[in-house]
């Protein structure tokens, strides 16, 4: 297994995606479709929530989410522990690309910034690219931190840990 590039734990600041911003047009979501943006507007669009990294069931044709969260995140910062080889770690590790983001039924949740500005919503102020600071997703209570979350290691049946979350 190839050694992740960076120590996500240690040397990632997610403040640091927001203070050099001079390049990107300011409000750019509200100005483009989210076929139209760049890899990097993509990328900033990301809340750092942590919450497309619940485990789901599909039942009756609807994903429903448990509690119980991907052995790899890291339930503080919310953030992904091997972000650059999840792919290879995790099998079913989704990509967040247009596709996942349209896809039904919808598995993201109703929070995420891809989804609501796909379905004509405007991006909330706890938004960090509204407010300039990653850290408001989590002041917020719209970030995993905090909540009563289970490791997916810990589960025989994942029935037992559905959840109803308004933000879900
Ligand atoms: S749910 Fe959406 S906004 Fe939240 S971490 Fe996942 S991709 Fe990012
Ligand atoms: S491997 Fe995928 S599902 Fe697991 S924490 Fe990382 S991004 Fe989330």
């Amino acid at each position: 297994m190839k050694k992740p590039s960076l120590d996500i734990e240690t040397e990632y600041d997610p403040e640091s995606r927001y203070v050099h911003m001079e390049h990107i047009k300011p409000e750019f979501w509200k100005h483009k479709k989210l076929e139209d943006m760049s890899k990097e507007e993509w990328e900033l669009l990301c809340d750092g929530c942590g919450k497309c990294c619940l485990n789901k069931l599909e039942i009756k044709g609807k994903i429903k989410f448990t509690n119980t969260y991907c052995r790899f995140l890291n339930c503080q910062s919310c953030l992904c522990k091997i972000y650059a080889h999840r792919f290879e770690a995790v099998p079913d590790c989704r990509d967040i690309d247009l596709r996942a983001v349209r896809e039904k039924p919808r598995w993201l949740p109703k929070t995420c910034a891809y989804w609501l500005l796909d379905n004509g919503y405007d991006l909330p102020s706890w938004h960090p690219l509204v407010s300039g600071r990653a850290e408001t997703v989590h002041t917020s209570g719209n970030s995993l931190r905090g909540r009563e979350l289970v490791n997916e290691t810990e589960v025989k049946d994942y029935e037992d840990y559905l959840v109803d979350w308004q933000d879900l």
